[in-house]
């Protein structure tokens, strides 16, 4: 709950409890105020009533009074009958007496001795004896103090008969107070009230309980005569009425207001709980939203590159298939993989793999635009869907700048790293009807890509698999070539760059067919590694180039001969073995012959090739690094193998005279070379551009077009022999 409400809350509800007590406070003033009126007003009735029945009994004994004077006395029998008459009349009074003018106690009704005992005494009480002599000349009734007889409060009245010379003395009765008055009040169950009456503070009458402090009560006093001093009387409700006037309305309310106001801190607490818990809950809800987009997330892109994974770009395909059959649309399908991508986490590690992985979006987002959707399908694996009609031309240009930016070296902590791609394109609505059509196809696309040498691409044609075909057959042919001898070894000069003279020759195979077409190997070398032919194709044109190198070395005896050797040949258990063999069976010195190995080939198993290439030195012979700067070696790398020349890869030569980046890596990697005392080659120089640029750098050898291109034995052989 906020502090504020909470506050709030607090103040209403006191407010509220203040606002019932007053209330109660005001309702019950106001009862009190009835009942004071209602009270004083039972009070005077009270008052009148008492006043006029003692002023009727005073009335009554009066006339007795003048009967008797009027018949100059009586008989006592009448009187008697009188008394007997008055007593019977008036409730409360118990005797009646006649004494006469000396005070005497003649005559008493009823006459017994208790009675006439009591006359006595109460006439000798001095103090009644004065009020009696007072009484005679006033000719006022006079009234005795209270009395206990037997217990009970009594009073005794003297009405004077006659004054003056015809004072004949006194009629007296004895009123027992309690009955007296009890008779005048009647019930108070049904008057409603209690009277209490007191008697110099002395209570001589009551008909109802105790009083206490709380009662409620109305008083008035009545004066009886000089010696009595005034009698008070008490008016207090009984029960029931009090109950009828003095209502629990005020507690009723006082607790009303306690209820609302606790009801409204109620409430409050449980809309605040409400609130806290609906929060608690929204809480919850967006906390499982946030769960929920984390797994659609995950379930979606590729941890390590954040691309859009395999199950996200093959369901958004078949969206855009589904889609697209209603408008027509068209789109493209780019199956790309990383060439070679394995020996990079083979060599350098997977942390270095996935560091590279991780910078391809960046590569990515540099060639298509934001509404292509590039997913990673897994490992070296991406596909990318580029929305619109494509032509073929267009396409060509967007995969050659993707291949292009992809060649651009990425810096990798130490290492240097410089990629290549293969690309599959298949397009819709032309080559496949849904996702699995279009992703197989440009799948089998990328397949012809890599066939084709790799660091290229191709586009899905109708008769691909007319192709596939194609290169089964190709597999038969080169199997009938091998058995056939339809292999032969072209040569291409290597040169010295300081004085131009040939300082050996890099053996290259050919494939000569029937016809005379000459194949290069980009079209079957693949193949042959795949089958493996290449193994007994290699010592087969290793022993034969080596018998017809011999031919010029009796020439020129410092001639080398360099020879390519593919990783499948190299892991072969046999290999140390048939180098040796091959080099005693044709007498070829070891020290003229140089194996060249690509980076790559070396790092399928790192070890075997250190031992080998070991080995092999040990023999004479020397180590090329082919390709150098394709791969992913190090130049502390380098320094594990027995290297003895470097061959710059073609790619670097090629734009060396406009790529200033080109140049920067040639001129390190001939840095290199010089520090660990490596002969570096270029390969691939096609001009004079290039030339002077290595020159000048201190490359020490070329290879190229500018100088000769691959060649018959023959022809070198006049080559080296005549110079032409
Ligand atoms: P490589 O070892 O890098 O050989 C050099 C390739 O570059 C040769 O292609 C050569 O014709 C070409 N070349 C030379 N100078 C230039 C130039 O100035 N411009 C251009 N554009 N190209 C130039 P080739 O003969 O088609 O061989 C291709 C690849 O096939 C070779 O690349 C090598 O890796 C492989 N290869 C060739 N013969 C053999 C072999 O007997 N055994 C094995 N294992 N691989 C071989
Ligand atoms: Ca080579
Ligand atoms: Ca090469």
């Amino acid at each position: 709950m906020k502090k504020q409400s909470k506050v709030n809350a607090l103040l209403i509800s006191l407010v509220i409890v203040v606002l019932s007590v007053l209330i109660a406070l005001y309702v019950h003033n106001d009862q009190k105020k009835v009942l004071d009126q209602i009270l004083a007003g039972h009070s005077d009735r009270t008052k009148v009533k008492l006043v006029n029945s003692v002023k009727d009994v005073m009335a009554d004994l009066r006339s007795m009074s003048k009967r008797w004077i009027n018949n100059h006395k009586t008989s006592e029998a009448n009187w008697r009958a009188d008394a007997v008459d008055f007593i019977q009349r008036t409730v409360g009074v118990g005797s009646m007496w006649l004494i006469d003018e000396h005070l005497n106690c003649l005559w008493l009704e009823v006459e017994t001795d208790t009675n006439r005992l009591r006359c006595q005494e109460i006439l000798a009480g001095s103090e009644q004896m004065l009020g009696l002599i007072n009484a005679r000349v006033t000719h006022v009734a006079d009234f005795s103090a209270v009395h206990d007889v037997d217990n009970i409060k009594t009073i005794y009245l003297f009405e004077p008969i006659g004054k003056g010379d015809d004072f004949n003395g006194f009629i007296a009765i004895e009123i027992k107070i309690q009955q007296f008055i009890d008779y005048i009040e009647g019930d108070p169950i049904n008057s409603g009230y209690y009277t209490k009456a007191y008697a110099n503070h002395q209570v001589v009458f009551s008909n109802g309980p105790e009083l206490t402090n709380q009662s409620y009560l109305d008083a008035f006093e009545l004066n009886m005569d000089a010696d009595q001093g005034s009698w008070v009387f008490k008016i207090y409700p009984t029960e029931i009425t009090l109950g009828l006037i003095i209502t629990n309305l005020p507690y009723f309310i006082a607790i009303t207001g306690f209820i609302i106001a606790l009801l409204f801190m109620l409430t409050l607490w449980s809309k605040q709980k409400a609130k806290f818990e609906s929060k608690l809950l929204a809480n919850e809800i967006s906390e499982k939203e946030k769960i929920q987009f984390e797994l659609e997330y995950l379930a979606n892109h590729d941890t390590l590159t954040h691309l859009p994974n395999r199950h996200y770009i093959t369901n958004f395909i078949e969206n855009r298939v589904k889609y697209s059959e209603h408008n027509q649309q068209h789109f493209t399908i780019l199956f790309i993989d990383l060439d070679h991508f394995k020996d990079i986490n083979d060599t350098l590690g997977h942390a270095i793999g996935d560091e590279m992985l991780k910078k391809l979006p960046v590569l990515f987002n540099k060639v298509f635009r934001h509404d292509d959707v590039i997913a990673r399908m897994g490992g070296d694996e991406f596909v990318v869907y580029l929305p619109g009609e494509m032509g073929e031309e267009q396409v060509t240009n967007l995969v050659e700048r993707f291949l292009k930016s992809l060649e651009y070296p990425i810096q990798i902590g130490e290492h240097l790293i410089r990629l290549t791609g293969s690309v599959g394109v298949a397009f819709y609505p032309q080559h496949g009807s849904n996702v699995n059509e279009l992703l197989s196809h440009a799948d089998a696309a990328l397949y012809r890509a890599k066939d084709q040498g790799r660091n290229t691409f191709a586009i899905y044609d109708k008769d691909i698999e007319q192709k596939a075909k194609d290169r089964v057959q190709l597999i038969a042919r080169l199997h009938t070539a091998n058995e056939n001898e339809e292999f032969e070894m072209y040569f291409q000069p290597r040169y010295c760059l300081n004085d131009n003279h040939i300082i050996g020759a890099e053996a290259l195979i050919r494939w000569k067919l029937d016809d005379n077409q000459v194949i290069k190997p980009v079209g079957f070398l693949n193949l042959l590694e795949e089958t493996s032919l290449i193994i007994p194709i290699t010592w087969r044109m290793l022993a034969f180039s080596c018998k017809q190198y011999l031919q010029l070395l009796e020439h020129q005896p410092n001639l080398f001969m360099s020879f390519n050797v593919s990783a499948k040949v190299l892991e072969h258990p046999d290999f140390l073995a048939n180098i040796k063999s091959t080099l005693a069976s044709t007498q070829f010195p070891p020290d003229r012959l140089e194996l060249e190995l690509t980076e790559q080939t070396l790092i399928q198993n790192v070890e075997n090739s250190q031992y080998i290439l070991n080995e092999v030195t040990q023999l004479g012979v020397s180590i090329a690094i082919d390709d150098f700067g394709t791969g992913y070696s190090s130049l502390s790398y380098l320094k594990n193998f027995p290297v003895d020349v470097l061959k710059i890869d073609k790619s670097f030569i090629q734009d060396i005279d406009s790529d200033s980046d080109d140049l920067e890596l040639v001129k390190t990697m001939i840095a290199m070379g010089k520090n660990l005392n490596i002969t570096t080659v270029a390969e691939g120089v096609e001009n004079e551009a290039q030339l002077r640029l290595l020159k000048h750098e201190l490359c020490d050898q070329v290879q190229g077009y500018y100088f000769k291109k691959p060649m018959k034995f023959t022809d070198l052989k006049q080559l080296i022999i005549s110079g032409t």
